[in-house]
């Protein structure tokens, strides 16, 4: 029998850590209550509403979080029908986002409802890879530069050895070498099926550069070096793609860029060139966009994505164009966008059911999902870029995002 008083007493004396409270209790739930309740004594507020729950907390405590105390919530909606025209996803969909920002919603909904009219966003998938860049140290520059050539030599071994600890994950490259002094930073560059792939490359990784050190004798100083380059906006994703790197476009006919978008093709492409190519230049920002992270934000919350990775969905360029007879081709490339519908959080309850909206849970599902998200990626922008280059971009806002 637990004695709850006992327990919090003890954390509160640091007679027992934080981690250790479940081996005085029978379930994950007790377990969460008792620290709950200890972090209310220690800080005075009132948990009420963190503490309410309809998610397992047994398995999400084993593989997605530590020292659980509840769950936080974020307001959810949709948008849509988006219409998407892709190699993998194909029809109209319901996106689920999760947000606080008012007015994006209605921003994407609006965005939705123009591509849809259009015909439909026609998205591609130009590249699917997950990295992990360890840094490795030699004796001297010969020495790194002998490491690079024997790992370029000997890649069908270190691929046999990163594959034994996955099904799914397979070794494509290891490309590029950098050496740096004695520095070495290869890059290992897998696919990773439906999973995000960041522990199944790790893992991976290790067992390479187990084979690598027996061989060599060559020094692991960490199993990320950085230039993977993981949760950090970064050139080298910009260029060589990192997770999905993918794109939509749409051609918006001018009489709907009129009704819809209350605005013309012409004043949509000079707005994307003075903000989203001149003005991003002048900051030396990695977003040559108006909103991406807002749309990958959102969608990343609900589907039970990494979070951190949203910095790097946030990078990508945003194209317009009038065409011949004033209607509005317009486009959105996002290089690195990590992704997945098996793994990570996204078989948590919530995560789940949102991946379900979209028929995109599970095997075969994310390179449909990669898709969806381009369109959303569209829509958002599409919007946005209406909306500034109408004038309303205030107005929206001080109508949907203050009570
Ligand atoms: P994971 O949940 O650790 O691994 C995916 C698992 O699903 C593997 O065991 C894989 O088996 C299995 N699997 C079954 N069907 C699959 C399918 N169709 N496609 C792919 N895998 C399938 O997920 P992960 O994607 O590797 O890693 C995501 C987690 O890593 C997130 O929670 C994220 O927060 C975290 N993360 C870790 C690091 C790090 O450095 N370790 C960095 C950033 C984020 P097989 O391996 O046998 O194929």
């Amino acid at each position: 029998m637990v004695n709850e008083r006992e327990i919090i007493d003890k954390l509160i004396n640091c007679e027992i850590k934080l981690h250790e409270i479940e081996k005085y209790t029978e379930n994950i739930d007790e377990a969460l209550s008792i620290r709950r309740k200890f972090a209310e004594e220690k800080s005075g507020a009132e948990l009420k509403n963190i503490s309410n729950y309809s998610i397992n907390m047994e398995p999400v405590s084993k593989k997605n979080i530590e020292n659980p105390i509840g769950v936080i919530q974020i307001p959810l909606g949709i948008a849509g029908p988006l219409k998407v025209n892709g190699d993998n996803a194909k029809g109209d969909f319901y996106v689920p986002l999760a947000t606080t920002e008012g007015a994006l919603i209605a921003s994407v909904n609006r965005g939705c409802s123009v591509i849809s009219e259009s015909g439909g966003a026609t998205t591609k998938i130009l590249d699917d890879k997950m990295t992990r860049a360890p840094v490795l140290k030699a004796k001297s520059i010969s020495e790194a530069v002998e490491i690079k050539a024997w790992i370029q030599k000997h890649f069908s071994e270190l691929k046999k050895a990163a594959e034994v600890t996955t099904r799914h994950g397979k070794l494509i490259k290891i490309d590029p070498i950098y050496v740096v002094g004695k520095y070495i930073y290869p890059r290992f560059v897998y696919t990773t099926g439906d999973s995000m792939g960041m522990n199944m490359v790790t893992i991976a990784t290790d067992s390479a550069l187990n084979l690598l050190t027996h061989k060599t004798g060559v020094h692991i100083v960490a199993l990320s070096g950085n230039v993977c380059v993981d949760k950090k906006p970064a050139s080298l994703n910009f260029i060589e793609g990192r997770g999905k790197s993918i794109t939509a476009e749409i051609v918006v006919p001018k009489e709907i860029v009129k009704n819809k978008l209350k605005t013309t093709s012409e004043a949509i492409v000079e707005v994307n060139t003075a903000k989203n190519l001149i003005g991003s230049a002048i900051a030396g920002s990695m977003g040559f966009n108006a909103q991406y992270a807002n749309m990958i934000g959102a969608i990343f919350l609900a589907t039970g994505q990494d979070e951190a990775h949203i910095v790097e969905g946030s990078m990508g360029i945003t194209t317009a164009m009038e065409e011949g007879n004033g209607d509005l081709y317009f486009a959105v490339t996002l290089p690195d966008v990590p992704l997945a519908t098996f793994g990570g959080g996204t078989s948590i309850e919530t995560a789940r059911e949102c991946l379900e909206i979209m028929d995109c849970y599970g095997n075969q599902k994310v390179h449909k999902f990669a898709e969806i998200v381009a369109g959303t990626v569209l829509a958002g922008e599409l919007s946005l870029m209406g909306a500034l280059a109408a004038g309303h971009l205030a107005r929206a806002h001080k109508e949907l995002g203050r009570a």
